[in-house]
């Protein structure tokens, strides 16, 4: 079989894995707590989802490194970086105020906090207690690691601690300055260097392709897993907000990605949406941008001939600062939280939240549940009781494996608009790679 039809048949089979996997982690969740079920969760398949993402954790850094090096160095000068850096940032600007505004649409206009009982939300605030003191610690810390905090963020004091811990904006900083450097030198020797990470770049691509052969099976084990664990029964309590919070998701990746390709990337919509299940199922089932950068930068590649220096710079900075999916939801469940506790925001309060999930939302971790304590944080500035996450967080799991994918999709659609205006030809690439 040849390697485009591989590709292809590998979506179908992620695809399915995603669906038997829903369906499979349903039948445990009725199922109930159980020797067998428990047994089988605990050393079949959780060791299963977590090999897979511990394996796509760790091409992260090595990934991003050596092929940021290598492609700032082809960049040919620092002007080049400027410029993509610009766009870029323009770019996830512009597709996150569409997100927030879409979020703010229909919280304003469904308003499912009205509808919630009293009964549910004491009962919410008495049984989270707990769990809502840690994360109101960690959100009082938000505030400084926005300002002055991200000096440190990007300016490592020892480049090595931040590779271990993964700290992507340091990571992304330091190769953009070694690749500027490898161009101002001597270009013999800089050279050596740059074919060396040109090799641990491709190596890596290679090592993510062959972990995405087991994806079907992986994603399966990781949905079955994150399912069976549902707290079905809360959902029925905040149900409304569920279906607004899932309606502007669908909206917002459906209607203003397809509105990015036809118009800006000017790629056929349905080609975009078929190309990307890889990556929509990676995010799905591991709720981790981080996670997924791989996949997403392995599939840019491989599916759509985004080229390397593009995507490993667009999809590791997406994956830290843009956040979509994160910033529709923050605003829709900030504001579904004041309607539950009858907290009236005002026009200029509703504008401060909008600024406040831009800003924010470079803070967020690509991790499960990276945002509640920045979204806690939002809400205590504006005076919203933070607490009122309980509410919520019962069901953010499900939540989180959408915002998840339209973080993502926002990533990918902001490598292509970069790949598309470094006029790279999208529309040849795919007919090649089809
Ligand atoms: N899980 C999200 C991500 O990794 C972050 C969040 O919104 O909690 O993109």
């Amino acid at each position: 079989m040849s390697e485009k039809t591989k590709d292809h048949s590998n979506s179908t089979r992620i695809f399915i894995g995603l669906v038997i996997g829903g369906f499979i982690g349903y039948l445990f969740n009725i199922w109930g707590e159980n020797s067998l079920r428990d047994g089988l969760l605990k050393y079949l398949i959780d060791p299963m989802g977590k090999a897979f993402l511990r394996s796509l954790f760790m091409v992260v850094v090595p990934l991003v490194f050596a092929s940021l090096v290598v492609g700032v160095a082809q960049l040919g000068n620092v002007k080049n970086v400027g410029r993509l850096g610009g766009r870029l940032i323009s770019f996830y600007l512009a597709t996150t105020l569409m997100a927030v505004l879409i979020g703010q649409f229909f919280i304003s206009t469904v308003r499912p906090g009205e509808g919630v009982s009293a009964e549910y939300r004491d009962k919410a605030l008495t049984s989270m207690q707990s769990q809502i003191a840690g994360l109101k610690e960690k959100s009082t810390a938000v505030n400084d690691s926005l300002w002055p905090g991200l000096v440190e963020k990007v300016i490592p004091k020892n480049i090595i601690n931040d590779m271990a811990e993964a700290n992507m904006l340091a990571i992304i900083f330091v190769s953009i300055l070694f690749g500027i450097a490898l161009i101002s030198i001597d270009n013999k020797k800089s050279a050596v260097v740059v074919t060396f990470f040109d090799a641990v770049s491709d190596s890596c691509i290679k090592v993510v392709g062959w972990i995405m052969s087991l994806a079907p099976y992986c994603v399966a084990a990781l949905i079955i897993s994150a399912v069976a664990n549902f707290g079905l029964e809360v959902m029925k309590n905040v149900a409304l907000y569920i279906f607004v919070v899932m309606a502007g998701y669908i909206t917002h990746f459906f209607l203003s990605y397809s509105l990015v390709m036809k118009f800006l990337v000017r790629i056929p919509v349905k080609e975009f949406y078929k190309r990307i299940v890889p990556v929509v199922a990676t995010a799905f089932s591991t709720s981790s941008s981080s996670a997924t950068m791989p996949t997403t930068i392995q599939n840019l590649e491989t599916r759509f001939g985004v080229p390397e220096r593009i995507s490993t710079f667009a999809v590791p900075l997406g994956a830290t600062v843009n956040m979509d999916g994160t910033a529709l939801f923050e605003v829709i469940a900030a504001l579904f939280i004041a309607q539950v506790f009858g907290v009236d925001i005002s026009l200029t309060g509703q504008v401060t939240l909008v600024a406040l999930v831009l800003l924010t939302s470079i803070g967020v971790a690509g991790v499960p549940g990276g945002s509640i304590p920045i979204l806690m944080s939002a809400m205590a500035s504006l005076g919203i009781p933070a607490e009122g996450i309980a509410l919520i967080l019962g069901v953010d799991r499900l939540l989180d494996m959408g915002r998840t994918v339209v973080n993502v999709t926002g990533d990918a659609a902001g490598a292509l608009y970069l790949a598309k205006v470094e006029n790279v030809d999208l529309n040849q690439n795919l007919k090649e790679l089809t």
